[in-house]
């Protein structure tokens, strides 16, 4: 062997005055790249690299190296448990490899170019129980690396956790008061990976939304234009045939909230106390924009103390219309809301009602710092295909206004200013991407296993304009129609007349195929903003769903009966319960369904008269039951996302606790099986409706436990048929078994993880 030199009291001398001198207003990146190179030089290496442990995405990042390919820093990252380096940073333990490339857990990282490099030695970095990252070293040599330089290396990184924690600490103390700089931020926030909730891909300047937002009201007197009371009327009408020309647009991609969105501008454009206001202020000396911008600041502090909380949410239309009328003064084009148009938006959190707004307002896509990809917000963002990605990532909300973003929801990363090859080489990839729409042609009638198993794919359906997808996508009809969102939309509850044009449409565009509509579900995370009847500690406990409906008998009236005469010339009609957690309360509510209909009959109206009623398998409270539920219901249809919420305690909105949000748990597998296997007992149909039902791995199991339906969003039609036509049922049911004698979820994963290998 060469003779080598090293020299480990040094190294240690050296890196200790290192990282004295660190503080927290120094990067820690070149910190960290002084530290690699000096440690290198020290132990002869030939590559010396440090992952930091990224604790919200639970993943390492390389962050600096010598030796290895220096653009590879910030885009290799790792799961704990994933390579070499991620099970150093997993069992907290180092790893001795006198050729790495043999160790069965090694990962080769192509960008890296380390193939040449035999000798591997890593040690964790770790500051009591906090992870903090991986130190490694490698040598072109077999067996290069012994016990002392193990020890010499645990030294180190013991100087390097003590180091890095404070350098953290201290920016954190900075971002704190206030003090971090744009020039932080942007070094923070180079490159992020999220969670996908929409995939997509998009590049735009950034936008922060904040739902009461004052800064475009605070304008600068001196800076108005000179204009008159003429130019004022002028403007008024300008904004008001924009307004209209805005909502013809909007009424094209969301039919259910046409004329809705704006119906507080035009009353307000309309008000004749709004118009005197202005005019008097302008004709006691005020310029036309600061008499609006006086009225406007009038209004709003009026609605923003209202007690109703329909009332606070018009604040922004003010806000909106006031500007709209400002830049108009200006003859400043404004066609729509002027900031979120062909932006990327970073939302602190969204309500569904503001999702809708933002797509009518066509924003290029959206980063949310917090929530999870199950929300409603995530699955209506599918709907309407704006990407989104989830990143519990606050900093990004004080990125300045117009900060080009790239967002690549195909994998989850965000890239802040990214170079031109980065966008480049996306938008490449973009234009070379198929539409999900131009796979129609590929699509099959019906759909079969390998070995001939004929499986039903319905549509989960949102919005009014995802019937055309379902069906040039073959879907055999809808296996959920989800109507709170016409709710969530409005400015209060739709009348039954309202509902019933917006259902005769989904039976008119489907006609002749199954059709499955829900109750309102409401609450939980779908909270209507002019009912304060949801204001609860707790909603997603709270009355929500069935109960709000049987609560509020007669809104609950008002669907039924809207939904039976929408249906009048349908071919069969199913009406499901969201959320039933007793064999009482499905016998309640399908009550009111027979009610509804004797009603409809002596009022001599025409409706159907023979619906299926079924309901929402969504609670762990229904696995016991089950048998009896099966004998008085006419079908199901299995919400996972919930069922998987309430069965583990997990908000399926918190990203904080996206990491117990595990559909493999034993209990859910188990809990879906018992269920399954008591529906298919009873004969009775049977779907499932959550996300699960589209997710490739989960796939084979629920063919194993007997699902024969599927009912997903449209956009994953074709992947599910392919998927489907891949397996064999005979294969899937031993994988199902497999997977439901593991009593652990490590025992699960295990299946899961050997299944997506082999
Ligand atoms: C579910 O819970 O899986 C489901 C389909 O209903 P939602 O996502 O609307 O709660
Ligand atoms: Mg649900």
């Amino acid at each position: 062997m060469k003779k080598r030199d090293r020299d480990h009291l040094n190294l240690l001398c050296d890196v200790g005055e290192l990282a004295a001198i660190l503080t927290g207003s120094d990067n820690i990146e070149s910190f960290l790249q002084r530290t690699v190179k000096m440690v290198a030089r020290h132990l002869d290496a030939h590559v010396c690299s440090i992952y930091l442990y990224d604790e919200s995405m639970k993943e390492l990042v390389l962050t600096a190296t010598l030796g290895l390919n220096p653009a590879a820093v910030g885009k290799i990252r790792m799961k704990l448990g994933e390579g070499l380096v991620g099970t150093t940073m997993d069992q907290l333990q180092p790893i001795l490899e006198g050729s790495g490339s043999r160790n069965p857990k090694f990962k080769y990282f192509e960008e890296a170019d380390e193939d040449r490099y035999e000798s591997f030695l890593a040690v964790p970095i770790q500051k009591g129980v906090e992870k903090i990252g991986v130190l490694v070293v490698q040598h072109e040599e077999f067996n290069y690396f012994n016990e002392i330089d193990v020890m010499a290396l645990r030294a180190i990184a013991s100087q390097l956790a003590g180091a890095i924690e404070n350098a953290r600490l201290l920016m954190n103390l900075d971002q704190q008061l206030g003090k971090q700089s744009v020039k932080d931020i942007f070094e923070g926030l180079r490159f992020i990976r999220g969670k996908i909730a929409a995939s997509g891909y998009a590049f735009a300047p950034s936008t922060v939304f904040r739902r009461n937002y004052r800064r475009l009201m605070i304008g600068d007197p001196a800076s108005d234009p000179h204009s008159t009371l003429k130019d004022f009327y002028r403007a008024l009408k300008m904004t008001g045939r924009q307004l209209e020309e805005l909502q013809n647009r909007v009424s094209e991609r969301l039919p259910e909230s046409a004329a809705l969105i704006f119906t507080a501008h035009f009353m307000i454009l309309k008000d004749e106390s709004f118009i005197t206001k202005i005019v008097t202020r302008i004709e006691e000396g005020l310029s036309p924009a600061e008499a609006v911008r006086s009225v406007a600041r009038y209004y709003i502090s009026a609605f923003a103390s209202s007690s109703h909380a329909y009332m606070r949410e018009k604040v922004v239309d003010i806000e909106d219309l006031a500007n709209r009328i400002l830049a108009n003064l200006r003859y400043k084009k404004l066609k729509d809301h002027p900031l979120m148009r062909g932006h990327i938006v970073i939302a602190p959190d969204l309500y569904p009602s503001d999702m809708l707004k933002l797509a009518s307002e066509d924003v290029k896509g959206i980063i949310l710092v917090s929530g999870g990809v199950t929300s409603h917000v995530s699955i209506l963002s599918r709907s309407m295909e704006i990407p989104l990605i989830i990143a519990d990532r606050p900093e990004f909300l004080n990125l300045p206004e117009g900060t080009p973003i790239l967002i690549d929801a195909e994998i989850g990363n965000i890239y802040v200013k990214p170079s031109k090859k980065v966008v480049q080489q996306f938008e490449t990839r973009n234009e070379t991407k198929k539409s999900v729409a131009s796979m129609a042609k590929t699509m099959s009638r019906s759909t079969k296993t390998k070995d001939g198993v004929r499986v039903r794919l319905l549509a989960n359906i949102n919005l009014l304009s995802e019937l055309g997808l379902a069906r040039d996508l073959k879907a055999e009809g809808v296996g959920l129609y989800r109507t709170e969102f016409p709710f969530l939309i409005r400015s209060s509850f739709p009348s039954e007349e309202e509902q019933y044009h917006i259902y005769k449409r989904l039976f008119e565009e489907m006609a002749g195929k199954i059709i499955t509509i829900r109750t309102l579900d409401v609450a939980g995370d779908k909270l209507l903003p002019y009912s304060d009847a949801t204001g609860e500690a707790n909603p997603s406990l709270g009355l929500r769903s069935i109960r709000f409906s049987l609560n509020h008998r007669d809104i609950f009236e008002q669907q039924l009966r809207a939904i039976l005469r929408a249906a009048s010339k349908a071919k069969s009609l199913r009406i499901m319960f969201p959320l039933i957690t007793s064999v009482d309360e499905f016998r309640e509510a399908k009550q009111i369904v027979f009610d509804c209909m004797n009603r409809l009959s002596q009022l001599h109206l025409p409706h159907h008269g023979n619906p299926a009623i079924g309901l929402m398998i969504e609670l762990p409270s229904l696995i016991e039951i089950i048998d009896q539920l099966a004998n008085e219901a006419d079908f199901f249809s299995i919400g996972t996302n919930d069922f998987v919420q309430y069965t583990l305690a997990v908000d399926r909105t918190n990203e904080k606790v996206s990491d117990y949000y595990k559909p493999y748990h034993p209990s859910v597998l188990r809990g879906l099986s018992k269920i399954v296997k008591a529906i298919v007992n009873h004969r009775k149909d049977l779907s499932v409706c959550g996300e699960m039902a589209h997710e490739e791995q989960y796939i084979p199991f629920l063919l194993g436990i007997g699902i024969r339906n599927f009912s997903v969003n449209p956009q994953f039609l074709p992947a599910v048929q392919k998927c489907i036509a891949n397996l064999s049922l005979v294969k899937a049911e031993s994988f199902t078994q497999a997977l439901l004698s593991e009593t652990t979820i490590r025992g699960v994963l295990n299946v899961l993880n050997s299944k997506r290998e082999s």
